[in-house]
């Protein structure tokens, strides 16, 4: 990676910031985004914070239709170019030829596929521990790097509907990062150590409906937020042994404590809408390891420390010949960035530079 990036990426966000200023509330509000690469600023490397900040430094986007449009537009291009997209469709390993290279995968329902590359999306870690057969010691030396730079951090995501227009509920579409004080590091920290008592040091308010200017046509009279709250593994831990939609009382009990924390929090920023909620769900870290098969609730899958971004040998290519790595972990956290690790893997499997592709036209 270019030595000028290296010189940013290999220290913290706030190593660099306090080499900048000695302003305790302007370096809190200079890191107010962590949440959006799910590491505190004393772990997460400045080079992932620098990419952040350049990528909204114009504002942000929102996708006309929701995010599901993004799945929807590649799936058009997948289907126009003669492949087909399954949902639902747990991968059960990859399948190796007689030579060890990657011939195919086997499905949980015992169906298979046969292909001449195999490229996976389900994260570095999930795809060399749970689907490769036999890791081979050269895997076994980056899966214990990817273990040694471990988890991003976790949150709790409470989903609200409400029965009424975003215009009739004067709701802002701004986002709202809103931290505990100025010391975000001490705060997290403090939390980490008590989260049965303490309340998150991080909440993040969306308004999805109030984005999008399909919503109204779609989906008249009705409006969604989530707020999401940064919580701690640890608190979900006891309840890591329990099914889907059976994890018991006791874990009913500390999503309601969650719901109502969260509930609070929206109703600091937008009182308006006390009495108004019609719905709520909250997902909680077991929610993004049932479905992203994640460890730990890991949000954005591995954590952006200077570490990550120093490992020589985690990019599209494996130690299985025919199995490349795709998404965030071979690029950056976020919808970009696992854009970007498509293009990665894209040039791997070209053996050229995809870049030079898209730059063409
Ligand atoms: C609740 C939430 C909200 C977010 N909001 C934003 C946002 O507003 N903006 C933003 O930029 N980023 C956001 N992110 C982060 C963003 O979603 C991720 O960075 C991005 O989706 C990573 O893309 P990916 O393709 O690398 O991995 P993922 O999107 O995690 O996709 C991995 C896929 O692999 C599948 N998988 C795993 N194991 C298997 C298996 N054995 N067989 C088959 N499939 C498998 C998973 O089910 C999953 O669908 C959010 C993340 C979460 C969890």
């Amino acid at each position: 990676m270019a030595a000028p990036f290296r010189s940013y990426a290999d220290r913290t966000v706030t190593e660099v910031l306090t080499e900048l200023t000695d302003d305790a509330e302007l370096r809190a509000v200079l890191s107010g985004h962590y949440g959006d690469y799910s590491l505190a600023p004393g772990r997460a490397s400045f080079g992932m914070h620098a990419m952040l900040i350049r990528h909204y430094i114009n504002g942000a986007n929102f996708p006309v239709g929701g995010s599901a449009r993004l799945a929807e537009t590649a799936t058009d291009v997948i289907t126009g170019a003669g492949g087909s997209v399954l949902i639902s469709a747990e991968v059960e390993r990859v399948v190796l030829d007689d030579k060890g290279a990657a011939c195919g995968v086997l499905m949980a329902d015992g169906k298979s596929f046969r292909a001449p590359l195999v490229i996976s999306d389900a994260g570095a870690l999930n795809t060399l521990t749970r689907l490769v057969p036999d890791p081979a010691s050269e895997a076994a030396r980056l899966v214990q790097s990817l273990r040694t730079v471990g988890p991003s951090q976790t949150y709790v995501m409470l989903n609200i509907g409400i029965r009424a227009s975003g215009d009739r509920l004067d709701l802002d579409p701004a986002n709202i990062w809103a931290h505990a004080g100025p010391d975000i590091d001490g705060d997290i920290a403090a939390f980490e150590a008590d989260p049965e008592h303490r309340t998150m040091p991080t909440y993040f308010i969306t308004f999805p409906s109030v984005k999008d200017p399909s919503w109204e046509s779609r989906y008249p009279g009705r409006t969604t937020i989530d707020i999401a709250g940064l919580t701690t593994w640890s608190l979900f831990e006891p309840y890591a042994g329990s099914a889907w939609m059976r994890r018991g009382a006791d874990y009913e009990r500390l999503k309601d404590r969650l719901t109502e924390e969260l509930l609070g929090q929206v109703f600091r920023f937008c009182p308006q809408l006390e009495g108004r909620i019609d719905h709520t769900e909250l997902a909680t870290p077991l929610s993004f390891n049932h479905f992203l098969g994640r460890e730990k609730g890991d949000f954005m899958s591995l954590a952006h420390t200077p570490q990550r971004f120093a490992l020589r040998d985690l990019g599209a290519h494996t130690h299985v010949p025919g199995l490349l790595l795709t998404g965030q972990d071979v690029a950056s956290a976020g919808v970009s960035g696992a854009i970007m690790g498509g293009v990665v893997a894209a040039s791997a499997a070209l053996e050229r530079d995809a870049l030079e592709d898209l730059a063409a036209g």
